[in-house]
């Protein structure tokens, strides 16, 4: 019998264990931290042997073959120990994808997955489509196919996914741009980031269709170095060349497979990145034959997703806006650009390399006043305090938004649109997007 070895028991994980047990695989589960219950009592459930808290090498050096969270960095000493022994690395989804036949939707880019993803899976489900959400997003694919398989899966992918992907097919897949993000688990080399992005292609075929923004100058360099087989459907903000999907005169247009046209004005998300996004959701279901009534309804009732340029609430006359999820420069840039009124721009936290000089021009633009919130705001201070906007710095959440509260006038924004991860101060976004939310809601 072979021994799969599964590292890191999230829900990648025990999914992956589920899956590998009902092939009849010997199946054994280690993690360095302490496993949810919620997960301890599936693996319990299924009869698979796991451990928390270490890694007992003699029970993982003897793996046929290792299943890797996406979490776990390939530098991390147990990684290092498999590779030394050539023992070969997979991803969950690479896993799972070895015993389905459904088709896959796969959503990747260094912004906009979770939001293009979850709009995808809106429009199949209101279509009537048996389709699964998985990945990145938080929900195994391994587990589904054991246990609930579905004709479609749309499936969030990230970089770390990717890159212990080998022989997973995408039907239908989507690439929406590729900005600098996670360089430190890449050697800081860009070009290892975008290798790792670009494995969305890879096994492709003349049946399937590969989904991307087309004024992305980094895909555009790398479009020249593949033989790309698949249907090649690239989307633009505007009509262009080559372009099977854009914004003409008010009108959102899609020409292939089967033309369709509604007013942008319907479309439920805002701001010019949500354009990508709702263009790359709308080629994608067109292709899946989803009928037009369908897609149109679904673009302009979509809900958003919580975190991404959410709108919380209106105090005196202040709208407040939580997109705690811009952990990037990029992301952040994309939220100043759809405010329509002054703003008061909330920035911080776990600095990951962020080179600010991509949002000087629309912050002074824009920007109001600036509010720091992070344990260290030297770096901001030396940015943008000379640039003759005011400022206040600020260490927890509760100053942050009194701060924001005392600047901002009737009309105003406020944006928490960060530019970097959470960790500083909060256990992750979610809980800086909650702690904003309530405190807001508490003005
Ligand atoms: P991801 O899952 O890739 O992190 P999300 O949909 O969660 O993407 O959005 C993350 C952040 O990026 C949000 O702050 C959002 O406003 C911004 N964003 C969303 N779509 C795009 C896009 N197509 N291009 C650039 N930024 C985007």
């Amino acid at each position: 019998m072979k021994r799969i070895v599964i590292l890191g028991a999230g829900e990648s994980g025990a999914g992956a264990a589920v899956l590998a047990k009902k092939e009849g695989f010997d199946v054994f589960v280690s993690d360095m931290s302490a496993i949810k219950d919620k997960y301890k009592k599936l693996l319990d459930d299924h009869g698979v042997e796991w451990e928390e808290g270490h890694h007992t090498e003699e029970k993982i050096l003897n793996a046929d073959e290792i299943i890797k969270s996406p979490g776990i960095p390939k530098e991390a000493p147990m990684i290092r120990k498999c590779m030394e022994k050539n023992i070969h690395i997979i991803s969950e989804i690479e896993f799972a994808g070895r015993y389905t036949h459904s088709k896959m939707v796969c959503i990747t880019g260094s912004n906009g997955k979770t939001t293009t993803t979850s709009l995808i899976y809106h429009i199949f489900k209101n279509a009537g489509y048996d389709a699964g959400l998985a990945g990145n997003i938080g929900k195994s694919l391994a587990l589904q196919v054991a246990e609930e398989p579905h004709e479609y899966y749309i499936i969030e992918l990230s970089s770390f996914q990717l890159d212990d992907m080998y022989d997973f097919r995408a039907n239908i897949a989507i690439l929406l741009n590729i900005t600098p993000d996670h360089l430190d688990r890449y050697d800081f080399c860009m070009q290892n980031y975008v290798d790792a992005k670009m494995r969305i292609l890879q096994n492709q075929t003349q049946e399937d269709s590969f989904i991307y923004w087309n004024d992305d100058p980094v895909i555009k360099k790398e479009l020249d170095k593949y033989d790309i087989k698949a249907v090649k459907c690239p989307f633009s903000e505007l009509k262009e060349k080559g372009s099977i999907g854009y914004i003409e005169e008010g009108q959102y247009k899609i020409e292939y497979p089967t033309p369709f046209n509604m007013e942008q004005e319907e479309l439920s998300l805002t701001g010019k990145h949500n354009i990508y996004n709702s263009l790359a959701a709308g080629i994608a279901s067109n292709i899946a034959g989803i009928k037009k009534e369908e897609i149109r309804k679904s673009l302009s009732d979509f809900p958003g997703v919580e975190h991404r340029l959410e709108k919380v609430a209106t105090v005196g006359g202040v709208l407040y806006v939580n997109d705690s999820k811009a952990t990037n420069v990029d992301a952040c840039w994309y939220a100043l650009e759809s405010m329509k009124t002054p703003t008061i721009l909330i920035i911080g936290g776990k600095d990951k390399g962020n080179d600010y000089n991509e949002i000087k021009d629309l912050v002074k633009k824009k920007c109001a006043g600036i509010v720091y919130l992070g344990a260290d705001n030297k770096k901001l201070h030396d940015f943008f305090d000379g640039m003759g906007i005011p400022v206040a710095d600020t260490h927890c959440m509760k100053d942050c938004v009194e701060a924001c509260e005392k600047m901002a006038k009737p009309g105003y924004t406020v944006l928490l649109s960060p530019c970097c991860a959470s960790f500083d101060l909060f256990k992750n976004m979610e809980d800086r997007g909650e702690q904003f939310k309530t405190l807001v809601r508490n003005l």
